[in-house]
């Protein structure tokens, strides 16, 4: 007997007619003579709905009271999913975050799971109930409802894997599994059979909206066997694992992300404690900030410039703005038309080609690139919004990854 844990996903779930395909999934497994566990994210747009009506009646409502209606979109479906099930004919029962002994660190709106109180889940599966927890929820110390952070179901499931030591956690989606790039985009992009924790993890940040990064990252972790597949197929799907078991490409995959924005601080004094001075002030502010560039100066000046999310890019000039008098940049600038274009690749570590090609790349399609920033398994240029289909593509091409 295997313990199975699954992950449903909005899209998978958000009609009765998907509900019952769901639910036939799970009971095929069921019958198999397995334990099953299943995280079930809110049905369709039902959590964009729910910030919607909030923004209604208060913009600012508290996160407490935005995870108390959030939450709400989760225990919709582990019930209607629980009642496909017992139509179909087998023990179940359904259970919230609390419930299921999931605790969290306190903060709101985008908590840490801390532990899973395994108690209740492993009662129930003795009884050989399927269990259906909300996905993105969790409890507090104060006993308060939090949630996860969008798209927070991956790691509910993920998290149930770990704690529960299940044989392997499917996260089933509306796609077969995790693409050489966006299959939108580009037209011969392809599945990838496998691929490691640390270029998934990579991809997920990098804006590949196909796993809650944080979800890879406890994989990683805890050694749990993750697989993406589709719920409306019995395609194989991708599994995420250690590197050495999967296949060595150069490149695994071309991401595109339109969230970034660019600021620079010119005219700086060439002295040192001016990076502290900008980024201490940015970081106590909660705000994250990703690719640096320091110019080599000239004179007695020099420029920084970064990027930031476009929805830190106001708060983020303000505070530059007024602490102008100590750090004294000459001139803030900002630009918000840009995309940041990555490649990942585990196989990329020392081999010095890979950046270039991709340059080369961008120079056949005539893009322009802003900045650039490395690591050892991903290459990563900003450039403007307009060009960034026209690079993906164009690198997509490039390293044959359509092949
Ligand atoms: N329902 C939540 C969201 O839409 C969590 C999830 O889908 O994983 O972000
Ligand atoms: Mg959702």
């Amino acid at each position: 007997m295997e313990l199975v844990v699954q992950k449903y996903g909005g899209s998978s779930v958000k009609d009765a007619e998907r509900v019952m395909n769901v639910a036939n999934r799970i009971v095929e497994e069921y019958r198999k003579g397995n334990n099953v566990v299943v995280a079930v994210s809110a049905q369709g747009d039902t959590t964009d709905d729910l910030i919607e009506k909030a923004n209604e009646i208060n913009p600012k409502a508290s996160k407490r009271e935005m995870d108390m209606l959030l939450s709400t979109g989760e225990q919709i479906s582990i019930a209607l999913l629980a009642m496909a099930i017992e139509k179909l004919g087998c023990p179940v029962v359904s259970l919230t975050g609390w419930q299921a002994g999931i605790r969290t660190k306190a903060t709101y709106g985008n908590a840490r799971i801390d532990k899973i109180d395994t108690e209740r889940l492993h009662a129930e599966l003795d009884k050989r109930n399927i269990v259906i927890v909300a996905g993105f929820q969790g409890i507090n110390k104060y006993d308060d409802i939090t949630t996860l952070g969008r798209g927070g179901s991956d790691t509910t499931a993920v998290a149930l894997a770990a704690a529960l030591n299940a044989d392997v956690c499917e996260i089933y989606t509306d796609v077969d599994g995790v693409y050489t790039t966006d299959p939108r985009i580009v037209k011969n992009a392809k599945k990838l059979d496998d691929i490691s924790y640390d270029e998934m993890l990579e991809l997920a940040s990098l804006g590949a909206n196909v796993l809650h990064n944080r979800s890879v990252e406890m994989a990683k972790k805890y050694n749990v066997k993750l697989c993406v597949r589709s719920s409306l197929s019995k395609a194989e799907g991708t599994f995420v694992k250690e590197v050495e078991e999967v296949e060595k490409m150069l490149v695994r995959g071309v991401t595109r992300d339109n969230d970034v924005a660019r600021i620079a601080l010119c005219g700086l004094d060439d002295t040192p404690g001016k990076a502290f001075q900008i980024f201490s002030l940015l970081a106590k502010n909660n705000i994250n900030v990703d690719i640096i560039l320091q110019s080599i100066g000239n004179e007695s000046s020099k420029d920084i410039s970064f990027t930031v999310t476009k929805g830190n890019l106001e708060q983020a000039l303000k505070l530059l703005k007024e602490n102008n008098a100590v750090i004294g940049a000459k001139e803030v600038k900002s630009k918000s038309d840009v995309s940041k274009v990555s490649i990942v690749g585990a196989g990329m570590v020392n081999n010095p080609g890979v950046a270039a090609l991709m340059f080369e790349a961008l120079y056949d399609a005539h893009v322009n690139i802003h900045m650039i920033a490395t690591s050892e398994i991903k290459v990563s240029v900003l450039i403007d919004e307009k060009d960034a289909e026209r690079a993906v593509v164009a690198i997509h091409d490039k390293f044959k990854l359509g092949e």
